[in-house]
C-alpha cells in the first residue's frame, strides 16, 4: 500500500533500527519507546490490524507472534514482557498496518490507560 509508514519501513525506504527480519516479518525498535525494551513486529504484507490478519492469513499471524516472542527472548526479557496489538480507534492504533508491540525491561502495570 502506498503512503503506509510501516510498508516503507518493511521495504527499507524509511530507515529503522532493525532487530530481525525474515521473508515475511520485520522486527524493529519503536522510535518512542515506552519501556527499556520496546520493539514492533510487523508483517511485510500490508494488513490493517490483527483482526483482519487472523481471518485473512492465520499462518502469517502465527509467524508474526513467533517473531515477536523470539525477539523478546533475544533481547533478554527473561523476567517477562508484554505483547500488545492496539486495534482500531478506541484501541489506540495510530498506524493502520498490523504491529505487535513487545515491551519489557521494567515492571509493567495493569490495567493500561
Ligand atoms: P500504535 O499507536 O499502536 O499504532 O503504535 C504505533 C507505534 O509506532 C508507536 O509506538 C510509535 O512510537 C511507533 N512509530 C511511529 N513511527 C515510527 C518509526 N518511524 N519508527 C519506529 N516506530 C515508529
Amino acid at each position: 500500500m502506498t503512503d503506509c509508514l510501516f510498508c516503507a519501513i518493511a521495504s527499507g525506504d524509511i530507515p529503522a533500527a532493525i532487530v530481525s527480519e525474515s521473508d515475511h516479518v520485520v522486527v524493529f525498535r519503536d522510535v518512542s519507546p515506552q519501556a527499556p525494551v520496546h520493539v514492533l513486529a510487523i508483517p511485510r504484507k500490508h494488513v490493517a490490524n490483527v483482526g483482519e490478519l487472523a481471518v485473512e492469513d492465520p499462518a502469517l499471524a502465527s509467524e508474526l507472534l513467533s517473531a515477536a516472542t523470539a525477539a523478546a527472548k533475544e533481547l533478554g526479557l527473561d523476567d517477562g514482557y508484554r505483547v500488545v496489538f492496539n486495534t482500531g480507534n478506541e484501541g489506540g492504533q495510530s498506524v493502520d498496518h498490523v504491529h505487535a508491540h513487545v515491551l519489557g525491561g521494567r515492571q509493567l502495570t495493569w490495567p493500561p490507560g
